[in-house]
């Protein structure tokens, strides 16, 4: 049986630019302009202007995004980046690849890198930062380039769940040496498959990633320059990004007005955090609606036997450390731990219906209803 309120549904989405997305295929196969052409070219300096930078760079993906600008960066062999555990594990893994060492701290109440536990982390190795801004809220830049500034470290930031999310009025990926993005099918702009791009003001950054990604080739003058990677962005899809980007910043504000009706629906509710956080230097763009509740699994289970599909990823339900095979098991991290407990994502994508997000929010009244008259 589908969903009634599916997490996500590719056909609507599809079907709202249906005619918009076959014309740009058909003129760009007619065109025969598969890889690295003039529609990937347009993408980059579509985002480096949405985001504000100088260069984007697309990749095939977040992970080669965060990988390939800690390699141009020379960060690796004896090196510390400084990161989170409550993340995609693909964010400590690009640490790895790139031969430096991952050091894991707390995040905070919010989801994101709690900063009065980066300096304790900070050693004479420590090279980067690698803040995470999770579920489309941005951590805190102000505080974060304080510290860097104090102790020389390089900001790279995993901006792969927020692409338009702000911080005093700037847009991530924006702050750092880098910003690193996916556009992997289910994040804030969504390629239909995998992707990725990084934005940056430095051009030799531009410049190195964009020989990474090629064979370490320089494509103008055939000259190999480095062992590199083959991690281009297809042109097909950035074609068909350039189309969703138009229709971006609507999506942003059904997200914000989902969110918003999910806060009056539920916020009375003692036995749920809802993601509402101080600060009025944040500009959520809520990639996930990430909740706090009490009895999480139970209520889960209820909300899919009752239709609904909200997300509890496996693999942040056990946080980075605690998957053993991966050796980071050394450190304690009580609120990582904690949210790894409570945490579920209700649906937020923008083509649900009012009625849909009506139904969500009744449903988890109704759990927590059944819940106190049976206790
Ligand atoms: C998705 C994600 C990545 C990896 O991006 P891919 O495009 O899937 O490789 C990295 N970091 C975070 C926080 C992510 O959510």
């Amino acid at each position: 049986m589908p969903y009634k309120v599916p997490f996500v549904d590719v056909p609507a989405h599809f079907l709202s630019l249906q005619e918009e997305i076959l014309k740009t295929v058909t003129s760009v196969l007619m065109k025969g302009n598969l890889i690295l052409r003039d529609e990937l070219r347009a993408f980059e300096r579509n985002i480096a202007a949405f985001v504000g930078t100088e260069y984007a760079v697309g990749v095939n993906s977040g992970s080669d995004a965060l990988h390939l600008t800690l390699r141009a960066l020379r960060i690796g062999q004896g090196d510390e980046v400084i990161s989170v555990s409550h993340t995609c594990v693909a964010t400590i893994s690009a640490i790895v690849h790139a031969g430096a060492t991952p050091v894991l701290v707390d995040v905070a109440e919010d989801f994101t890198m709690d900063m009065s536990k980066v300096e304790e982390a900070i050693t004479p190795r420590t090279r980067a930062v690698m803040p995470v801004h999770l579920n489309g809220r941005a951590c805190d830049m102000r505080r974060l380039a304080d510290i860097a500034r104090q102790h020389e470290l390089i900001i790279v930031e995993d901006a792969a769940q927020a692409l338009g999310a702000e911080f005093d009025r700037r847009k991530v990926g924006s702050f750092g040496v880098a910003g690193c993005f996916s556009l992997y099918p289910f994040k804030m702009l969504g390629a239909f498959g995998d992707g990725g791009i990084i934005t940056t003001n430095d051009r030799r950054i531009a410049r190195e990633v964009a020989v990474l990604r090629d064979y370490g080739e320089d494509r103008e003058t055939g000259e190999v320059l480095c062992f590199g990677f083959n991690s281009r962005l297809d042109n097909l899809q950035a074609a068909i990004l350039n189309v969703k980007l138009k229709h971006f910043d609507t999506w942003i504000r059904r997200r914000r007005s989902i969110a918003e009706f999910y806060r009056e629906g539920l916020a009375d509710l003692p036995q749920l955090k809802l993601p509402h956080f101080p600060g009025d230097q944040y500009g959520d763009v809520y990639m996930n609606y990430a909740v706090r509740a009490e009895q999480r699994n139970d209520l889960v289970a209820y909300l899919k036997r009752n239709g609904i599909e909200p997300l509890t990823p496996l693999s942040l339900i056990t946080p980075v450390h605690r998957h053993k095979a991966l050796g980071l098991d050394h450190v304690s991290l009580p609120m990582t731990e904690a949210i790894a407990k409570e945490f579920l994502y209700l649906p937020i994508c923008p083509e649900l219906s009012d009625g849909q997000i009506k139904q969500v929010v009744s449903c988890i009244r109704a759990f927590y209803r059944d819940q106190s008259a049976s206790a």
